[in-house]
């Protein structure tokens, strides 16, 4: 799922931890990148069903969507999750970090 993204010199590559090497075993490498990047996500339902259809069969969903996470990815389907899924699960780990670090200070 390389398509939509753009980079624009080597300073302003997207940094991951899990690196770039997983997007040659995607299961969307043949498909139309359009695909992943519906005009709205919500309203266009039966597309983002189409690509997660095509995600659920993916070697590699997980590091793709650590990647998208790690790389603040805005738009775009990635590993199986819409931009707000993803945000969700930004969300949920920024709360379970806070409450891990109130523990540890407590
Ligand atoms: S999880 Fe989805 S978007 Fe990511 S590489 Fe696999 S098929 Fe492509």
């Amino acid at each position: 799922m390389a398509g939509k993204v753009r980079l624009t010199g080597a300073l302003s590559a997207p940094v991951s931890s899990v690196g770039t090497a997983w997007k040659r075993s995607g299961a969307c490498r043949d498909a139309d990148p359009d695909l992943f990047f519906p005009t709205s996500e919500s309203s266009d339902v039966l597309q983002v069903k189409a690509a997660q259809a095509v995600c659920r069969e993916c070697p590699v969903a997980r590091l793709c969507l650590i990647w998208a996470m790690e790389t603040n990815q805005r738009s775009g389907i990635w590993g199986g999750k819409t931009t707000g899924q993803r945000g969700g699960l930004k969300s949920v780990a920024s709360r379970r970090r806070n409450r891990a670090r109130r523990r540890d200070a407590a």
